[in-house]
């Protein structure tokens, strides 16, 4: 099937989608860019096996109009961009990456990239040899982004579950962690140390035994996690996890992770509330590293991580209480609040234009 690139951009509303090759490292690669209306657009560089070129596309579109819902809803003022590498055998990633820096580099600032699946510190150094819009790594950057976002899902559950429960009670409360990379592993030590108990899971069994074993909780075979009775289930691993089947193996009473674009398909959302399963915003949930990352690049400070705490959950307060008012999931009526909002404050930016 293939996919009308302009029609789709003038229908979200991206201002550039660029394809990108060279001839040397052999890269090939998307860079969009949804929202620059007030400030330069956020977003990583995805490293992935797309099956497909489509699938490729499709997914910085969808990854970039997310980081446009997520920094609306956290209050930055900035909005969202992406790239994706399609990710092919014989890739020179060293030179693939110093390419990618100096397309970077000529968007001059529209753009500031940092790390996502595929892109690590490795890579971020290459990029940072070429330009100056990139998180750099170590401490020459804004730290670890990814105690960051565990730190604003840790908030989210929490404001999750006292929305749910009222007062919280950590002991009582199971949490099911599926992927243990930079995000998940931090958020399970967070919610040992509150005294909840963790079960977690990832499919390499022998990263994910050996970070159970440190912690001392629970492994779990990759995906059994979702049977698993639970009072929250937080996906850390890859998007698009919850499906028709995943969803009705399912025993949680809330859902709050880092994993970008979670649901399958949007409906799911609906299907979730009609079982009475409180799923939560990723585009709210996961906004950790993006506060932190926007708000070095724009004003050189380092968001505590408390704050980043503080400001995911407001953030989920307000799309609950809104959820509440609409009568409807709070996936949904988060997805149109940041909409509305960005629609406001393109309109403001721009007044002849709306
Ligand atoms: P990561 O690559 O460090 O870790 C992901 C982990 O998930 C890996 O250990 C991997 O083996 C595991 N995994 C992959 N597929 C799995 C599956 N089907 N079942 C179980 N485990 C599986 O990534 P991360 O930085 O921890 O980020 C986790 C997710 O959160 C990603 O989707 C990422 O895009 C998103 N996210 C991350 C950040 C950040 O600051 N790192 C910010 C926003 C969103």
């Amino acid at each position: 099937m293939s996919i009308h690139v302009l029609d789709a951009m003038s229908r979200e509303g991206f201002e550039e989608v660029i394809a990108l090759h060279d001839r040397v490292s052999g890269v090939r690669a998307f860079i969009a860019v949804h929202d620059t209306s007030v400030g330069p657009a956020f977003g990583g560089i995805r490293r992935w096996e797309y099956l497909s070129e489509r699938q490729a596309l499709m997914d910085v579109l969808r990854l970039s109009r997310a980081m446009t819902r997520k920094c609306v809803l956290a209050g930055v003022p900035g909005g969202g961009a992406k790239a994706v590498v399609l990710d092919e055998p014989g890739l020179d990633l060293e030179r693939a990456y110093r390419f990618l820096g100096d397309r970077v580099e000529a968007l001059g600032g529209r753009f500031y990239t940092g790390p996502d699946v595929g892109t690590d510190d490795r890579a971020l150094g290459w990029l940072a040899e070429r330009t100056g819009y990139v998180t750099r790594p170590g401490d020459e950057g804004p730290g670890d982004l990814g105690a960051a976002t565990a730190a604003g899902v840790f908030a989210g559950i929490r404001a999750g579950l006292e929305h749910l429960d009222g007062e919280l009670d950590w002991k009582a409360r199971t949490v099911v962690v599926q992927g243990l990379g930079g995000v998940g592993a931090r958020l399970a030590e967070r919610l040992v140390k509150v005294g909840a108990t963790v079960v977690a899971t990832d499919i390499d069994v022998e990263h994910g035994v050996a970070v159970c074993n440190r912690l001392g909780i629970e492994f779990v075979e990759p995906s059994t996690e979702v049977t698993r009775h639970c009072d929250v289930f937080a996906p850390c691993a890859l998007g698009g996890i919850l499906h028709d089947v995943t969803i009705e193996r399912l025993h949680a009473r809330l859902i709050a992770g880092a994993a970008n674009n979670v649901l399958a398909k949007l409906h799911h959302a609906d299907e979730l509330a009609r079982r009475g399963v409180l799923l939560l915003p990723d585009f709210v949930t996961s906004a950790g590293a993006l506060i932190r990352g926007a708000h070095y690049h724009l004003d050189g400070g380092l968001v505590p991580l408390d704050e980043v705490e503080a400001r995911v959950a407001n953030a989920v307060r307000e799309v609950l209480a809104l959820a509440e008012a609409e009568d409807r999931a709070p996936f949904l009526a988060a997805r149109d609040l940041a909409d509305r909002r960005i629609a406001e404050r393109r309109a403001a930016a721009d007044p002849t234009r709306g």
